[in-house]
């Protein structure tokens, strides 16, 4: 099986070891980056241009292109390899909605019937102003439409949130939901949803989880706290209302529909949808897959998912560590030499390769550092070992990644 796996982050290079395990795969990767090339053929292809991913997947004979990053789904890159006969695993640009417009999702949600927090979309100052008093501190303010994951505020500080709000076009503003955040991540083909592991991601920079929100700073599973039905329960009350909500649309959610929600008194409520894998979830989630990914993917692309076996998964627990460059999330550097990265577990983010061949910095997120272990506290323990053999100048790392799990600290309130 010919694949083409588009984007260039962490989480592609954790698709692509997964794809590249299985014997039958050969795999073309597009821009892809150095740690994707150890086991793919590199090309070169603007992703979010759908004509070029569609020519490109036609040109290497691909028989599945699978879609990492969302901004591609959203420009409808999905729509245009399928155009071609080809299968695609990802939504079509229709679908990928749900994470393109979170007022979108909240009208998806409110007509499925999935608990969510409340929400109040506008463009107009006054009615940011009158929602924000409505739910009151903390105050929650969201971007409308893609936003790298940096386009929601979380604040005590009213002028702040004003202040975010003026400057995002179309805005959401929304209840807070309190209690612990969980990634879930389900593979579809539209009517048959299949769940991984749920993980959970550290979105602020800092320590104890302060300073502004990322791309994310690390992230671990399986979930020792969790509730042993939230899967089935989130699967029930939130996957399937909305995607038989979405075929009652004609418009079908056939790709990876990333859920995510916090666990409240009230039970599990959705904060977020997205349309593609999360990163840097992927990197613990797809770390303890033991089914071919490959196998997965094609049967959610071609409409077969159904005749899927049950996942099999490795026993223990994955921890991955984000190593970000100098002034990340506010700024990021280029060009910073990296070195210690050698052996598994290195998962390139943001890097390139100089023209004397030295490993640099190509951006903020730059390593995902993963590791899996036994359990928890030694996949930990074994993620932060492999980042202390890493050298590279005023790097930004978090040291608390899976911490609260490990020592009991995380609790779903009732
Ligand atoms: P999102 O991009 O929607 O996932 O938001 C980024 C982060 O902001 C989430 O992972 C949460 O930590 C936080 N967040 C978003 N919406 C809410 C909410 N309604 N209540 C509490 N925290 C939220």
């Amino acid at each position: 099986m010919r694949i083409l796996l588009i984007g260039s982050g962490g989480r592609e290079h954790a698709l692509a070891l997964g794809l590249a395990a299985s014997p039958d795969v050969t795999l073309i990767a597009a821009p892809g980056n150095p740690g994707i090339a150890e086991v793919a053929e590199l090309r070169p292809v603007e992703a979010t241009n759908p004509d070029a991913v569609a020519a490109l997947a036609v040109e290497v004979g691909a028989d599945l292109v699978v879609v990492g990053p969302e901004a591609p789904l959203v420009a409808g890159v999905a729509d245009a390899v399928r155009a071609k006969g080809i299968a695609c695993f990802g939504p079509t640009a229709a679908a990928a909605r749900l994470e393109g417009s979170k007022t979108f999702a909240k009208e998806v949600m409110a007509a499925a019937g999935v608990p969510t927090g409340g929400a109040v979309s506008t463009t107009d100052p006054a009615q940011v102003a009158a929602a924000l008093d409505r739910f009151g501190a903390p105050y929650v303010v969201k971007d409308d439409g893609l936003a790298a994951g940096k386009g929601v505020l979380v604040t005590d500080d009213r002028d702040a949130a004003l202040a975010h709000a003026a400057a995002c076009e179309r805005v959401v503003i929304e209840e807070y939901l309190d209690g612990p955040e969980v990634s879930l991540f389900v593979v579809t083909d539209g009517e048959t949803a299949v769940p991984l592991l749920p993980a959970q991601d550290f979105k602020r920079v800092g320590e104890g989880d302060t300073g502004p929100n990322t791309g994310g700073m690390g992230a671990y599973a399986p979930l020792p706290w969790a509730p042993p039905s939230l899967v089935d329960d989130v699967l029930a009350r939130v996957v399937h209302p909305t995607l038989a909500e979405m075929r009652r649309r004609g418009t079908p959610f056939a790709g990876l529909l990333y859920v995510g929600l916090a666990l409240t008194r009230g039970g599990p409520k959705v904060i977020e949808f997205n349309a593609r894998f999360g990163d840097p979830e992927t990197q613990v989630v797809l770390a303890l897959l033991e089914t071919p990914l490959a196998e997965v993917l094609r049967a959610a692309a071609t409409g077969s998912l159904a005749a899927v076996p049950p996942l099999r998964w490795k026993p223990g627990a994955a921890v991955t560590v984000v190593v970000a460059s100098a002034g990340y999330p506010s700024s990021s550097r280029s060009g910073d030499v990296i070195t210690g990265v050698s052996g598994a577990g290195f998962i390139h983010a943001g890097t390139a390769r100089a023209a004397g061949g030295e490993l640099v910095t190509a951006g903020g997120r730059v390593l995902s550092v993963t590791a899996t272990g036994a359990d928890l506290s030694v996949a930990r323990d074994a993620a932060y070992a492999l980042v202390d053999q890493v050298s590279l100048a005023d790097a930004v790392i978090r040291r608390d990644i899976a911490l609260a799990a490990v020592e009991g600290r995380i609790r779903v309130p009732s």
